[in-house]
């Protein structure tokens, strides 16, 4: 339903946290964020109002890091428990999505089923993208490998944890944008999740792939090929 990505010196948990309060009008049954620390993901979820995920955290806090991801789930597949929240974690790689990969049970024959934490369509994502950053792909053509195999409608964020200071996603009929800061950027799936940091923003097309770190935003197609955008500055008052 809500997602939120940083990179940059803020405490990227807590700029993900408030992102996420900022799309509670959506409406939601869980949350949860994901962050990169010696080398493997660490993350937090739970069902429920964000105050529950803030309380997890308070019980267990999170590392300081260079980016993080965070969601807002509205269930379409599996029960809203904590295991079904969203970050759903495959070795290095944590990733959220909204919307629905339609062919999840086929993609997820491929796995052996043990391996699956969750009744989502959406963590089987995970698992694709680890396979392929396992393989020597980095993040970005490892969700260029993935997104052409999936169908249905997504927005699909993900992190390796081997590579904390980078995020990329990408967008098939679910809406995501890009804020661009200064030492800082900002992915969500509504500019009203960063405002309070950024008025500049970039709507991506359909079809397409963005990568950013603390200085740089790239956008590709679903083929690697540079990609046009929409650059705009929010104008509207908080
Ligand atoms: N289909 C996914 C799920 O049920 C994502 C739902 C959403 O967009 O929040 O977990």
């Amino acid at each position: 339903c809500g997602i939120v990505g940083y990179v940059g010196a803020r405490p990227a948990s807590e700029v993900v946290i408030s992102g996420l309060k900022r799309l509670e009008y959506r409406g939601y049954d869980s949350a949860g964020v994901a962050l990169a620390s010696d080398g493997g993901v660490e993350w937090r979820k739970r069902q429920g109002k964000i105050s529950n995920l803030e309380e997890s955290i308070a019980e267990q806090p999170l590392p300081d890091a260079p980016s993080a991801i965070g969601h807002t789930r509205w269930a379409t597949h599996g029960a809203p428990t904590d295991a079904n929240s969203h970050p759903h974690v495959a070795g290095r790689i944590a990733i959220v999505h909204n919307g629905i990969i339609e062919n999840y049970a086929r993609l997820r024959a491929e796995f052996d089923g043990t391996e699956f934490a969750s009744d989502t369509d959406s963590e089987v994502a995970a698992h694709l993208l680890n396979r392929e950053v396992e393989q020597g792909r980095s993040l970005t053509e490892a969700m260029q490998a993935v997104v052409g195999r999936l169908e249905g409608a997504f927005t699909l964020v993900a992190m390796d944890a081997q590579d904390p200071d980078r995020i990329v996603a990408a967008r098939r009929n679910s809406p995501l944008v890009v804020g661009i800061g200064q030492d800082e950027n900002f992915l969500a799936s509504d500019v009203a999740a960063f405002i309070e940091y950024t008025r500049d923003a970039v709507e991506l097309g359909q079809d397409q792939i963005v990568e950013i770190t603390r200085d740089g935003v790239n956008v590709v197609d679903f083929d690697g090929a540079p990609a046009e955008t929409n650059a705009f500055r929010v104008d509207w008052d908080l």
